[in-house]
């Protein structure tokens, strides 16, 4: 499942830089996480390295609307990482 940035965010730049996926940019008020970019940190962290950076709890909650099984997420990883070797 593919993280979202509520409206709690506040814009402090923290998670940007740490995802290992690029998922995350600066949207029209604040940050937005590409849902298609997004693997839960899968291949890379234990856990989602967004959530544990953010300042504001809550902030950062799984998207009810990007519901997808780990196999998705990982076939999610060896796309976005390793396509050149499939
Ligand atoms: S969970 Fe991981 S891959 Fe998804 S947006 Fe956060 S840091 Fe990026
Ligand atoms: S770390 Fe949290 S508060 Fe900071 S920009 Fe990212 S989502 Fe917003």
């Amino acid at each position: 499942m593919a993280l979202l940035i509520t409206k709690k965010c506040i814009n402090c730049d923290m998670c940007e830089p740490e995802c290992p996926n690029q998922a995350i940019s600066m949207g029209v008020d604040i940050y937005e996480i590409a849902a298609e970019r997004c693997t839960e940190c899968i291949g890379h962290y234990e856990t989602p390295t967004c959530q544990t950076v953010c300042p504001i709890d809550n902030t950062i909650l799984k998207d009810p609307a990007n519901q997808e099984s780990n196999e998705q997420l990982w076939e999610k990883f060896v796309q976005l990482h390793h396509a050149d070797k499939i």
